[in-house]
C-alpha cells in the first residue's frame, strides 16, 4: 500500500488499534470549529490507524457513522488555530 504522503510503496503498517496514554484511556478525538459558532464543535474518535515507516504520518479513520456526519458538516468546519 502506497503511503499518500510521501508516495512510499509498501511503507504502510496494518491497521492498528490507537490507544490513549491519559488516566481515562479515550481514544484520540478530532475536533473542529464551526463557522456559527453557536453549534457545538464537531468532535470525532478515531480508533483504528495506519503508520508510515518511511515518513511517520499517522493516518486515522473513522467508522461510517463519523464518516457520515462529518460529510454532513463539512461546509461549516473552519481549521481549529495552532496553538
Ligand atoms: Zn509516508
Amino acid at each position: 500500500m502506497r503511503c499518500p504522503v510521501c508516495g512510499t510503496e509498501g511503507s504502510l503498517s496494518p491497521l492498528g488499534k490507537l490507544v490513549s496514554t491519559t488516566p481515562h484511556g479515550g481514544s484520540p478525538e478530532l475536533r473542529f470549529k464551526r463557522r456559527n459558532a453557536i453549534h457545538s464543535e464537531p468532535t470525532f474518535t478515531a480508533k483504528l490507524a495506519r503508520a508510515c515507516g518511511k515518513c511517520g504520518v499517522l493516518l486515522a479513520f473513522l467508522d461510517f457513522q463519523q464518516r457520515s456526519t462529518l460529510t454532513t458538516a463539512m461546509d461549516e468546519l473552519i481549521p481549529y488555530d495552532r496553538g
